[in-house]
């Protein structure tokens, strides 16, 4: 292995994605040696007191941040948010209730068939027929009296439609994949029942879920699941049930820490609609650009939109790339183009999208 000079591209992957650079730059420094241990992070028990260092702080920055009361747990789990597609039916879903889902993208149906397995699902909006264009109004939501919880994707990430705010849905609690806009703008966790992230997308790097549950929800798992898919087992052992992914830990708590120094999730919203605000712009433009999600529902962290032709969508993603703008091709499903600009996204990189685009479509158009 040789050293070479540091080069990054603007990356635009909708996930795992862009970390901030003074993260990254923290955590390089410090790889080999903690300072005052004399190990690296990756090579210290997660029972030792500096772990629970680590872990404590990253839990009470993410508690500030999200004003996250007494009566929720933090847990810092692994699987993924597909494990908690299955967790949150295995935990919540009695087998005598219902549960209700609002389907908004792919990932919200995913989430809807895995509960299925477990007990009754009612699928009690869904905008399919839009293409999942856009997420519901409220007079389109037909909350089952009495349902065990309601299920629903805050930010769809590979459509690139996000909810304005969260909805209401009656007296059941809400249950939110919150996976790529989770800590995107302030977001009201104690009136959701259980909020839950894979942390690759806006959190940190891949390996970590996060979840934030209300207290007696906890305690409604039957016996007979798997202990290790227990909420109340991660509960009870403060996530160490067994050996946690450490490093993705102290990784998210160093974006913790990054959020707090950049004034908090109210300054994050102000700059993160800043960023939107210009691509969007730069899209509505002209006609040559068209974006794909229905103006109410468009996403602060996965902006999608089209070009005039398929072969021009692919020579945009090339020549991007060869700018210095990488990651740009929408998901496989849906095709045309994604940005996905989260938290650690730059500014300046909206802004060099935004000339490229001008460009491209001064000589294209
Ligand atoms: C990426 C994503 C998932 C899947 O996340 P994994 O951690 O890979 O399981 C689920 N829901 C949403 C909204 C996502 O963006």
């Amino acid at each position: 292995m040789s050293s070479t000079p540091t080069h990054r591209v603007f990356n635009f992957s909708a996930g795992p994605a862009v970390l901030p650079e003074p993260v990254l730059q923290e955590a390089q420094r410090d790889l080999v040696a903690l300072p005052g241990v004399g190990m690296s992070i990756l090579e210290i028990s997660h029972r030792s007191a500096v772990f629970d260092g680590v872990l404590e702080r990253a839990e009470a920055d993410l508690r500030t941040l999200t004003g996250l009361g007494d009566d929720h747990h933090v847990l810092f789990l692994q699987g993924g948010a597909s494990q908690q597609f299955a967790m949150v039916p295995m935990n919540l879903l009695p087998a005598d209730g219902v549960a209700d889902y609002i389907v908004t993208g792919s990932w919200a149906k995913k989430a809807a068939v895995e509960a299925e397995k477990f007990g009754r699902v009612n699928v009690c909006a869904t905008t399919e027929a839009d293409a999942f264009t856009r997420v519901p109004s409220s007079d389109e939501l037909h909350p089952t009296p009495s349902a065990a919880y309601a299920h629903l994707t805050s930010n769809n990430t590979i459509v690139g439609t996000q909810w304005p705010t969260l909805p209401e849905v009656g007296d059941a609690p809400l249950v939110v994949d919150a996976s790529s806009d989770l800590l995107c703008r302030p977001i009201d966790a104690n009136r959701c029942g259980l909020v839950y992230a894979g942390a690759q997308k806006n959190l940190g790097p891949a390996g970590l879920t996060v979840v934030m549950v209300r207290n007696d929800l906890t305690e409604r798992a039957p016996e007979s699941i798997p202990t290790m898919l227990r909420y109340a087992v991660a509960a009870k052992h403060g996530s160490r049930y067994n050996t946690p992914p450490v490093f993705a830990i102290y990784l998210f708590g160093l974006v913790m820490r990054w959020l707090r120094d950049m004034g908090g999730l109210s300054a994050m919203e102000t700059r993160n609609r800043r960023k939107a605000g210009v691509l969007y712009d730069a899209i509505d433009r002209t006609g040559f650009y068209r974006g794909t999600a229905h103006p109410g529902s468009r996403s602060l962290m996965n902006v999608t939109f089209r070009l005039p032709s398929e072969a021009l969508e692919q020579q945009f993603v090339t020549e991007a790339a060869a700018a210095g703008l990488s990651g740009l091709k929408g998901h496989r499903s849906v095709g045309g183009q994604r940005a996905s600009i989260y938290n650690a996204f730059p500014e300046a990189g909206v802004t060099a999208l935004v000339d490229f685009m001008v460009e491209f479509e001064r000589v294209h158009g």
